[in-house]
């Protein structure tokens, strides 16, 4: 056997999974077939759900120390504003969007990798895969042109949307190309606004957003109706055609350092996961880019697979655990393609009706604070809970499957069991005891922050249940 896990692609998904991996002791090896990582921006907007995860790799200082903490994101309706959402009274330690460009994001994964002793190989790009029941054979070409053979006790597919995975194990893309298309810019504003808001204009059919960047720049976002998308490069006269349509009037792109165009493809996989092999990322879910949900979907979806599969390969845990992160992960890629694509549309009314509604009618209802709090959850991916099968919540009363909000109190590898009695002791090496004095008797956390049980006997079954020892607590 080569190695106990092989994570095959080297992107945000890729690159927490092997974190996760390695930081438990699991020998994983990572492979991507391109030269170097991307140096294009892609994902700008690092959300406050996935910070908090950070926190557990150590990464999340630094991260925010590079990027831009934006807590006010504003949106207008044909000149007039129509929403404000101010992130500033957030549940969490990171109130706010930290926008970090994905290259960034993946060096700070790639060092904390490194720093495990563990480093990404490329260019090597898996040709081949084939399962057995107790091990994956997998054909590996090499830069030079050789193709080496090797086995896998796992395999986690975290190759995109082009995955070659999920061809290999035939598993359904099910979607659509989304009719509409895209084209951002990366580019410097010359205008009045404050450069650390969200700014996005919608006008009678054009939708342009501006995310602020580090460095002073803008992302500049155009979404463009089925038909209309021009053919080409993206010119400057494009970008300020959308400007001068969308924002307010007198501002002017002072230069553009980046532009390109894509179309939106709508699809999630039919299944997650095949025998021993795994899909997890945009090789298991793409969707719009409204909401910047992309690469954040995908790392938590590393954070939901890791402990599990490490907890497998060291023998602690039942490999029938590993069917919860299909369980768990499918109907947050479900909620999340069908959130975005009714994100998408709303973006691109041009209805009158629609229109005045959005202008006259919606500034009355967005400031309401149950629509800012579902609002505010669902972009900070803070509602994202594994507690009824949805996906998701918007409950306020904690639940087992929800996410553990005092995530300064959780141990960064290991399940914290959070007791205000003394007297309770755990298997040491799965799992952190923490007294506090004012708890409300046992909570159980998950070493990925989620709530797995409220009280001591649901905590035996749950121990019972995941790893066969009912007197872990
Ligand atoms: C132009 C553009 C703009 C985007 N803008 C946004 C945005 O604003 N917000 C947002 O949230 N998301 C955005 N995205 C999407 C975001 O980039 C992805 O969601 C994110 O990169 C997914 O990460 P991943 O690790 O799952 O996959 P990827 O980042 O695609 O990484 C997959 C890796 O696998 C490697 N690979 C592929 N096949 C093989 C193989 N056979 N063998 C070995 N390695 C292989 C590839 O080289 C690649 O490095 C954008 C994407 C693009 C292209």
């Amino acid at each position: 056997m080569n190695s106990d896990a092989l994570v095959v692609g080297a992107g945000p998904t890729g690159l927490t999974m092997a974190v996760e991996l390695a930081r438990r002791g699991v020998d994983v090896r990572v492979i991507d077939a391109a030269p170097a990582p991307t140096a294009e921006t892609r994902a700008l907007g690092v959300q406050p759900r996935t910070l908090e995860l950070f926190e557990r790799l150590g990464i999340a200082d630094a991260a925010a120390a590079e990027g831009v903490g934006v807590t006010d994101f504003k949106v207008f309706s044909e000149g007039k504003q129509f929403l404000h959402l101010d992130l500033r009274g957030l549940d969490s330690p990171y109130p706010y969007l930290l926008m970090l460009q994905q290259p960034r994001v993946e060096a700070l994964l790639k060092a904390s990798l490194e720093s495990l002793g563990v480093t990404v190989e490329r260019p090597v790009e898996l040709v081949t895969l084939r399962q057995e029941s107790d091990a994956v054979e997998v054909q590996l070409r090499h830069g030079d042109g050789s193709v080496e053979h090797a086995w896998t006790s796992w395999l986690i597919g975290c190759d995109g949307a082009h995955s070659t995975v999920r061809h290999q194990l035939g598993v359904p893309f099910v979607g659509a190309a989304f009719e509409e298309n895209f084209a951002v810019a990366d580019v410097e504003m010359d205008w009045s606004l404050p450069h650390n808001v969200f700014h996005a204009f919608l006008n009678r059919g054009t939708f342009v957003a501006y995310f602020p960047m580090p460095g002073g720049l803008h992302r500049l976002t155009i979404a463009y109706r089925p038909g209309q998308t021009p053919t080409g490069d993206v010119t400057y006269d494009e970008l300020q055609v959308a400007v001068d349509r969308a924002a307010p009037p007198g501002a002017r792109i002072a230069k553009v350092h980046y532009a390109g165009r894509f179309q939106i493809h709508q699809r999630k996989v039919a299944r997650h996961s095949v025998g021993r092999v795994f899909l997890a990322g945009d090789a298991a879910h793409v969707h719009s880019v409204v909401g910047g949900q992309g690469m954040n979907t995908g790392i938590q979806d590393a954070f939901n697979l890791g402990w599990k599969l490490a907890a497998v390969v060291n023998g602690h845990a039942d490999p029938r655990l590993l069917d919860s992160y299909a369980g768990e992960r499918a109907p947050v890629a479900h909620r999340l393609v069908k959130g975005t694509r009714r994100a998408t549309r709303m973006t691109l009314l041009r209805n009158p009706i629609a229109t005045v509604a959005r202008r006259h009618i919606a500034p009355h209802i967005t400031p309401r604070p149950g629509i800012q709090r579902v609002l505010r959850r669902a972009l900070t991916q803070l509602d994202v809970s594994y507690r009824d099968g949805t996906g998701g919540t918007n409950d306020d009363r904690l639940a087992v499957g929800d996410r553990f909000p005092d995530t300064g109190l959780l141990h960064p590898t290991k399940y914290t069991l959070l007791v205000n009695r003394a007297e309770a002791s755990c298997h040491p090496d799965l799992v952190d005891v923490r007294h506090v004095e004012n708890g409300t008797g046992l909570t159980l956390v998950r070493p990925d922050g989620y709530i797995a049980a409220l009280d001591s006997d649901a905590a035996a079954v749950y121990f019972e249940t995941t790893f066969g020892q009912r007197k872990l607590v």
